[in-house]
Formats: structure tokens, C-alpha cells, sequence
């Protein structure tokens, strides 16, 4: 039985989460602050996590960006504003997914099922995958979630590193933005389809620019491409 962690401080909503999830089988705990949430994200040990923006004592921003130094549990995001700056803010801080409220509950237990489908194929995946990926200057560890270049090292939000890992894996081909959007965003992401260029951006100014290397390329009228000797 997968367990989901809730954290959620209006609670009606952690409450008709909690039935609804019960409902459906899974082992449900709730948390109504940051802190406590974390702490149970830590200790229980869920296989999901549905967890609030706007909380007392410490945020869901600052909930997902402390538990990413810990875990790779895959977190679900609820905002109550619609508000994109939000949105890629919490996907940048390691949020898997994110929804608005209101929502439907059947989209929720969609957006679950996937989240969880994800974590088995990670967690079988991972036994014989070699997390070290070594381009000239560059390399990236997926163990230890770091990337140096030129031996120093290259500080990336998880989404970023997440983007490089998968266009290095890729190397020398040429990625569409839909097939960049799909894997590493993840399945049905109905944001803006922009963000792929955008996060091309943030690591053009971290890694290319200011180590005087060229890594990123665009292919124009497909999308992107990683290559480097
Ligand atoms: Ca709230």
C-alpha cells in the first residue's frame, strides 16, 4: 500500500483529501505546517507527498527546497493562486507537479498515480545506473546531485540539473522541446511550453558563459542539443 503524506493547513481540504485517498487505498498521514510536514516526510518515509504553498511556519517552497537535499520523494504542489512565478518557483525547488486549487479530485488521483508510477521506475532503475557522466570539462553526478565544471563546482536548482542530466544522457542529439517538456517535466505538463527555453537560459549563464565553453546548442525549428568534447 503506497503512503501519501498531506500537507495542508485549511483542513477541510487535508480532511477530504484524507477520505478521498483512503478511499482509494492508500495509507494517508497529515501534517498542517511546514515544519511538522517535513518532519513526517522525513521520518514516515511516504511514497508521495501533496503539499501546500501557503503554510504556517515554514513554506511549501521551503519545505520542497530542504527535503531535496534528502530525499527525491515526489512532491505534489498546491497553490491557491494561479500564479506562475509561483508554479516555476516550487518546480525549481523540486516540486514534481503542481495544481491549482480548486481541482478536481479525479485529476489529483490521476496526477498520484503517475507520481508514484514514476518513483518505481526510478527506484528500479537506479540499482545498476551509473550516476557519473563525464563530458570534456564536464561532469555530472547524479549520486550526489552535483556538476563541476573545470573542476569547480556548478551550483543548479534540481530542475536545471535535472534538464543537463537528461540533454548529457542525450549527447549529440538533437532534443524536440516536446520530448524535453515530456521527460523532464514530466508526462502532460500543460504550463507554458517556454519554461524548456527558459531553464536553457539559467544554464547557458551558469555553465556555458562563465566557463567560456559552449555546450548548448539550439537546433533551430526542433529545439536543443548538448555536445561537448
Ligand atoms: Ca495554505
Amino acid at each position: 500500500m503506497s503512503r501519501i503524506l498531506i500537507v495542508e493547513d485549511e483542513k477541510k481540504i487535508a480532511r477530504f483529501l484524507e477520505l478521498e485517498l483512503e478511499h482509494e487505498g492508500y495509507e494517508v498521514a497529515t501534517a498542517e505546517d511546514g515544519r511538522t510536514g517535513l518532519e513526517k516526510a522525513l521520518s514516515w518515509k511516504p511514497d508521495l507527498m501533496i503539499l501546500d504553498l501557503m503554510l504556517p511556519e515554514l513554506s511549501g517552497i521551503e519545505v520542497c527546497r530542504r527535503l531535496r537535499h534528502e530525499s527525491d520523494l515526489p512532491i505534489i504542489m498546491l497553490t491557491a493562486k494561479d500564479d506562475v512565478s509561483d508554479k516555476v518557483m516550487g518546480l525549481d525547488m523540486g516540486a514534481d507537479d503542481y495544481m491549482t486549487k480548486p481541482f478536481a479530485i479525479e485529476e489529483l488521483l490521476a496526477r498520484i498515480r503517475v507520481g508514484l508510477k514514476k518513483r518505481r521506475v526510478s527506484e528500479s532503475y537506479y540499482p545498476s545506473f551509473t550516476p557519473v557522466i563525464t563530458c570534456g570539462d564536464l561532469t555530472l553526478d547524479a549520486g550526489s546531485y552535483t556538476v563541476t565544471c573545470k573542476g569547480t563546482p556548478v551550483l543548479l536548482t534540481k530542475k536545471e540539473f535535472d534538464l543537463l542530466r537528461y540533454l548529457m544522457q542525450h549527447k549529440g542529439q538533437a532534443m524536440t522541446r516536446d520530448s524535453l517538456l515530456t521527460d523532464v517535466w514530466g508526462y502532460d505538463y500543460t504550463g507554458d511550453t517556454n519554461v524548456v527555453d527558459v531553464y536553457i537560459r539559467y544554464l547557458r549563464h551558469k555553465i556555458d558563459e562563465p566557463f567560456g565553453i559552449k555546450t548548448l546548442y539550439t537546433i533551430r525549428a526542433v529545439g536543443y542539443m548538448f555536445n561537448y568534447e
